[in-house]
This record gives C-alpha cells, structure tokens and sequence, in this order.
C-alpha cells in the first residue's frame, strides 16, 4: 500500500488516491481467476466475459491495474472511484444485501465515497 506523504494527503489528488486504495484491495479480494482462462485480463467484446460474475470487477481492475499517481489527472481518479462506488454498490455479489444502515468498512467506504462524488459534481 502506498503511504502518502501529508502534502500529498491534503491535496484532493492524495485525497482521491487514499479513496481509491480500498476497492482496489476489495475488489481484487473478491475476484477469482482459478477458472479464468483468460488468467484475469479482461477481453473486451469476450462473451465469456462479458457473461463471467466477475466480469464487472475484473473490467474494473483491468482498466485500473496500474497504482494511480499524485500524476494521474483527478478526472480520470473521480472516473475510477465513480466506477468503483457504482461496483461496491450495486454489482458486487458481497455488498448486495447489507442493511440499510450498516457501520462495515464497505459501506462506510461507500458513504465518503458518495459524499465526495455528490460534492464534485456540483463543482462542476
Ligand atoms: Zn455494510
């Protein structure tokens, strides 16, 4: 795990990085490639893919392979965590039914997430 360094933290880049740590460590848990013969890289326009449970979280992971960077343009990372909130939320098969009001580090992480998208789209 990179450690940000408290100028980087401040930043809403830092921001976003540290954001983004946790559904790259959650996702990546939660895909298997044992029986993936493509061994866990995505094809785009694959059937097998486009039809595999983790064929989302893989896509993401995927796009998303390299760390991201104090260098990464922020669009791309609020992209990346906008994806990542939309996967946690809605297509993982391990957060679909927690109950509305729920403390596990997941919806917590989806409860900042959330606040921070909300606020960047009215900048915009
Ligand atoms: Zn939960």
């Amino acid at each position: 795990m990179t450690t940000l360094t408290g100028t980087q933290a401040r930043t809403l880049t830092g921001y976003v990085l540290r954001l983004l740590e946790y559904p790259r460590w959650f996702i990546g848990r939660e895909v298997d490639f044992t029986d993936c013969r493509f061994a866990g890289r995505y094809q785009l326009g694959e059937t097998q893919c486009a039809h595999c449970r983790f064929g989302p979280a893989c896509r993401w992971l995927n796009l998303h392979r390299d760390e991201p960077t104090a260098a990464t343009p922020l669009p791309e990372l609020v992209d990346a965590l906008q994806t990542a909130a939309t996967y946690l939320r809605t297509e993982s098969p391990s957060t679909s039914c927690h109950p509305r009001r729920c403390d596990c580090d997941t919806c917590l992480w989806l409860h900042e997430a959330g606040a921070f998208l909300r606020a960047q789209r009215h900048k915009t």
